[in-house]
């Protein structure tokens, strides 16, 4: 797997982005295609490719992926109204930057988690 994600370079701000956070740990940007009013990315600065490439050495940084959630969850005015953290692991989640990265995607009615009624049984 190659080390050069475009998350990567927007971390080492080799590329714009519009970054809400950023510690030694952990970066996070808004998504450049946003499915909600407020749809921010929250990268480890360790590459990891996959949920299934987290190793327990891994554990306190994937915890920190969501304080930093909380916290900017309350900082875009969502963590009243309510938001979800969302993870995507390969190809039927539709994962398309094997970095891992938490989508908070918050300010209006995000509806059920998924369609699953729909996709069940087909
Ligand atoms: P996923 O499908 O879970 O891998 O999510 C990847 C997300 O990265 C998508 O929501 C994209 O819109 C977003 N994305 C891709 N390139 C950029 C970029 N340069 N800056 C911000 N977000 C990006």
């Amino acid at each position: 797997m190659s080390e050069e994600t475009i998350f990567r370079k927007i971390i080492n701000k080799e590329i714009p982005a519009d970054i809400v956070y950023q510690d030694d740990f952990v970066t996070a940007f808004r998504d450049i295609s946003p499915q909600a009013p407020v749809h921010i990315l929250i990268v480890p600065n360790k590459l990891i490719a996959t949920v299934n490439d987290i190793e327990v050495e891994d554990e306190v940084l994937v915890g920190k992926l969501y304080c930093v959630a909380k916290i900017l969850a309350k900082q875009e005015g969502v963590d009243i109204s309510g938001y979800r953290l969302i993870m995507n692991c390969n190809q039927d989640a539709g994962q398309e930057v094997y970095h891992i990265h938490l989508h908070l995607l918050g300010g209006k009615n995000l509806g059920k988690l998924i369609s699953v009624e729909e996709t069940i049984g087909e």
